[in-house]
């Protein structure tokens, strides 16, 4: 095996920010003058377009989210409401705690890694600038490409960019999107990031798998471990 495609959230990401999604959209909410849980019932609902850029940019989805939710912001409030909405989004992708070191090190044994992350535009956009950038070496995003896990072409495009056959690549998250089942179906193999030490967290997934993968580990850094024993079936 001789590259490894990540989930994102819940998987690079601290599992535990997840629970600070809600508070940092309603923050967005208050920017934009909409009502808080209005918008957040609008944003949840809205996910699946969201993620697959059906409403462009972060600052046009705002504008139509707002608008859905019978506010029409101007240009000035619509500026606040995108910076605000950037640095929420910034705090709801933390790093877990030993997730770059890992990273750093599949990455010195000579793993090319990629991402395929189920996502709005908020990453996208603020991709470049992030602690994740230089550590991933094909980054792959729903909401650029059009569509979203478990769709196989996702992970065809992330293999051909890494330049590694996708029976070659293993594939690691924590279990949302129906992901796992893509992977194995791409011709990945799929491992489980069950985040056994966040509880409480996994009920926050979207469109959880029903697919068990066979290779499973509680955290990251437990992945090199797994990596370590399975040069035999590698
Ligand atoms: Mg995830």
């Amino acid at each position: 095996m001789r590259a490894i495609v990540f989930d994102f959230f819940g998987t690079l990401t601290d599992p535990s920010a997840e629970l600070l999604r809600k508070e940092t959209l309603q923050t967005t909410a208050v920017a934009l003058g909409v009502d808080p849980e209005r918008f957040w019932t609008a944003m949840a609902s809205s996910f699946p377009e969201r993620v697959t850029g059906a409403y462009g940019g972060t600052r046009d989805t705002l504008r139509t989210i707002a608008r859905r939710c019978g506010a029409d912001p101007d240009e000035e409030r619509l500026d606040q409401a995108v910076t605000t909405h950037h640095a929420g989004a910034e705090r709801v992708r933390t790093p877990r705690p030993e997730g770059l070191a890992v990273l750093d090190h599949l990455r010195a044994r000579d793993y090319r890694l990629g991402l395929i992350s189920d996502c709005s535009s908020e990453l996208y956009e603020a991709w470049p600038r992030t602690v994740y950038a230089p550590r991933i070496d094909a980054p792959v995003f729903s909401w650029r490409e059009g569509y979203r896990k478990p769709d196989p072409r996702l992970y065809a495009t992330a293999a051909a960019r890494l330049g590694v056959p996708a029976g070659e690549c293993w594939f690691v998250g924590d279990g949302g999107s129906r992901e796992h089942d893509g992977a194995r179906r791409a011709g990945m193999r799929p491992v489980l990031v069950t985040n056994a030490a966040y509880p409480g967290v996994g009920g926050l997934r979207t469109d959880p798998d029903s697919y068990l993968p066979e290779h499973r580990v509680d955290d990251l850094d437990d992945l090199i471990r797994l990596l370590g024993s399975s040069h035999d079936i590698g």
